[in-house]
């Protein structure tokens, strides 16, 4: 598998994003980040597992957030009356009130667009560890570093949180199983995304293109 690596001998050279200096990072070593000797910005980061580490997070976190679809997320409980509500629900009751432009970005944003993106990921780093070149390699990999961005699943989270504890004076709640799914999830969802190093990526599919 061609990585960027110190057992490799060929010449791996990076352009600083930020000041357009050139670098050979093909010596680093597992762990070690290189950044630019003049500005200082961040070039990459050679981890040797990053491509089986990053299959793992994306998995766990797909299935955490298939669960979290199909399970109670919360429910209150007052004055005698109870309310139960799945995840797809903040959505739905949210288009139920006719704020449908409202639902529809909370649906994309918490979970279309996470689910996109790891099943991108996962198709990708899939093609790289099998060491298969595909013309849509390089799509999909700028597609996962376009979209990572716009994924909001721990400002979800974190708003959650925030409102359950206005919503605590006001009535009792239980979480469900899909409230701690979808909290692994939104820990898991970041090193799936983000683990994947662009540098390194857009090498390996260089590598496989040319061989
Ligand atoms: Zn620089």
């Amino acid at each position: 598998m061609s990585t960027i690596d110190n057992t490799s001998h060929e010449t791996v050279c990076l352009a600083c994003p930020s000041c357009d200096l050139m670098f050979d990072v093909s010596s680093l070593g597992d762990g070690e980040t290189a950044r630019c000797s003049r500005c200082q910005h961040f070039l990459t980061t050679y981890r040797a597992d990053e491509l089986s580490r990053v299959m793992a997070y994306t998995i766990s976190a797909l299935i955490l957030l298939i669960l979290a679809c199909n399970y109670p997320f919360l429910q209150l409980e007052s004055g005698g009356l109870k309310s139960m509500m799945t995840l797809p629900e903040t959505a739905s009751r949210l288009w139920d009130y006719e704020m449908q432009g409202l639902a529809l970005i909370v649906a994309a944003f918490i979970i279309f667009i996470p689910a996109f993106i790891l099943i991108l990921v996962l198709v990708l780093v899939g093609a790289l560890m099998m060491e298969r070149h595909y013309h849509w390699l390089r799509p999909i990999a700028w597609l996962i570093f376009t979209l990572q961005i716009w994924s909001m699943v721990d400002v979800f989270f974190v708003g959650v949180l925030v409102s359950l504890v206005k919503v605590g004076g006001m009535a009792s709640m239980s979480m469900g199983v899909s409230f701690w799914a979808y909290a692994v999830f939104s820990v898991l969802f970041i090193p799936a995304v983000y683990g994947l190093d662009r540098a390194q990526c857009w090498h390996r599919i260089e590598a496989l293109r040319g061989s």
